[in-house]
């Protein structure tokens, strides 16, 4: 036992053997192509770039960089596949490939589990148990629903859009891919996906999986590249529809460029979800919750809690517990079962952490971080939760995506309502509260998509998520995230 660990269970603090999961299992090739036509091939410009470890810094493979004629290559596919084979697949047919999709993921779930950690730098806690089980559930209910679309509320025999320009984000690479292709796919579209430059892996695996399920080639292509490929498949006219998952700021752009076609469009982008405590809730399981609310995957979470709403009478209370637990968590090794808070995902991600962060102290909040030891290789960064922090804060207004909690205080529910609602976001938000009535009094006068009681972040494919204002529009998950690719 070293020092530090000594020193902690004299502390009564847990002390925890290393119990890493073996990077073996990942299998993850030197080198990737574009999955273009149901077979992976070199981009025409020969141009690649490199994914990383962000919790050791070490290259994990070599992947392409699509180029607009990639792009072009891959709508083309898309549109072959939609016109001669998709469109004309029956919905209990598309529903097969969908459950054949669905079982090779959780046969193959810990190999997939595996790469995301190593790519994402999420705890492999939190693949294993959440993203990969999830991803392959996605998969399993919208099969359910292929061969039902006549009953899903809009209307006798709902037709497809066709082509689907698919654009996500490094928080959940492969959960994300599969919220946009299983709905799009049961209701008989063709996809291109283009997975984020910093998490391109498991999208690739799933590639494998697509052509082991015998998928019909170019019924889903995916491509990788950075923002440019991204930009490339919105101004691509042989698309039919843009699905996006990521900033406000590129959602922005999106919409912009897609305003002036007939494309469809739906955004999921950024939040500042406000978690609020009344006085009378349950307090262990609330601490918990606003733990797991913003802690979650280093709070790399669109819909994270990251403002803490805590009436006045217990805020000292909480704060006390909150930043002892904070002290609790233990932050490193991703690999490891143990580890609770992984790395964060890129130099650029942790660069804007850190600045937000040091302006929060600037403005006066008081900060709190833990004082656990980082890792010297990697990007890290120690959970945080500032306290006297003010509505105008920067801390308070803009989404930092880091394990950053900005606690705030209220007197009155209006107040609670008042403050929740002072953002121009409008994704998720939790209540907690021993009251039934009161839950739903402040739950209906909260601007956000998804609101959470007793609870947070928590997830299932059968309940639609997605936001208000800036937080974008449109639906994913349930019978509402069909309606995203029928032509209703
Ligand atoms: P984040 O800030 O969370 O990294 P981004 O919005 O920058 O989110 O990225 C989300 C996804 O959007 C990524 O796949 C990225 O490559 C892509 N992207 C970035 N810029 C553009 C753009 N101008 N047009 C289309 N896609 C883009």
């Amino acid at each position: 036992m070293n020092d530090k660990n000594l020193e902690k269970s004299r502390l009564g603090a847990l002390v925890y053997d290393p119990a890493p999961e073996s990077a073996s299992i990942a299998n993850i090739k030197p080198s990737y192509g574009l999955f273009i036509d149901g077979a992976f091939s070199d981009a025409s410009s020969h141009e690649h770039f490199v994914t990383l470890n962000p919790a050791t810094e070490e290259v994990l493979s070599t992947v392409s960089r699509a180029s607009d004629a990639d792009v072009d290559r891959a709508v083309s596919s898309a549109r072959r596949a939609y016109e001669k084979v998709w469109s004309k697949t029956s919905g209990a047919e598309r529903a097969k490939y969908l459950f054949r999709i669905a079982r090779l993921i959780q046969e193959r779930s810990r190999e997939l589990a595996v790469v995301e950690t190593l790519d994402n730098g999420k705890p492999i806690r939190e693949s294993r148990d959440i993203d990969i089980p999830l991803a392959a559930a996605h998969f399993f209910y919208y099969a359910g629903w292929a061969d039902k679309l006549d009953h899903a509320g809009y209307g006798a025999n709902p037709q497809p859009l066709g082509v689907a320009g698919q654009i996500i984000p490094w928080n959940f690479p492969l959960l994300m891919a599969a919220w946009k292709l299983a709905p799009a796919l049961a209701a008989g579209n063709t996809c291109v996906l283009k997975p984020a430059e910093t998490t391109p892996l498991t999208a690739l695996v799933l590639a494998e999986i697509l052509q082991q399920a015998e998928l019909p080639s170019g019924v889903v292509n995916i491509i990788t590249g950075d923002g440019s490929t991204g930009a490339a498949l919105v101004e691509h006219p042989g698309v039919d529809k843009i699905a996006f998952t990521g900033s406000t700021e590129v959602g922005r752009l999106i919409q912009q460029r897609v305003a002036s076609s007939a494309k469809h469009l739906t955004l999921e982008l950024g939040g500042k979800g406000a978690n609020i405590v009344f006085e009378d809730a349950p307090i262990d399981e609330m601490i918990e919750g606003i733990i797991d609310g913003i802690f979650f995957n280093q709070g790399h979470v669109c819909c994270a809690g990251s403002r803490l709403l805590v009436q006045e009478s217990i805020a000292d209370e909480v704060l006390r517990r909150l930043v002892r637990r904070v002290e609790q968590l233990r932050v490193g090794n991703p690999m490891d079962k143990n580890t609770d808070v992984g790395a964060i995902n890129s130099a650029a991600q942790l660069a804007r952490i850190e600045e937000l962060t040091a302006f929060g102290e600037r403005e006066g909040a008081t900060r709190y971080s833990s004082s656990c030891v980082l890792p010297e290789k990697g990007y890290w960064f120690a959970p945080t939760v500032f306290a006297d922090v003010a509505q105008s804060h920067r801390i308070a207004r803009e989404e930092i995506f880091g394990p950053v909690l900005s606690v705030l205080s209220f007197r009155t529910p209006e107040e609670a309502v008042a403050k929740a609602n002072n953002t121009n976001y409008g994704l998720a938000c939790g209540v907690w509260s021993e009251k039934g009535s009161r839950t739903l009094w402040v739950a209906e006068r909260l601007r956000a998509g998804v609101i959470w009681a007793n609870t947070y972040n928590r997830f299932d494919p059968a309940s639609p998520f997605g936001g208000v204002r800036e937080s974008g529009f449109g639906r994913e998950g349930g019978r509402q995230g069909l309606e995203a690719y029928l032509n209703v």
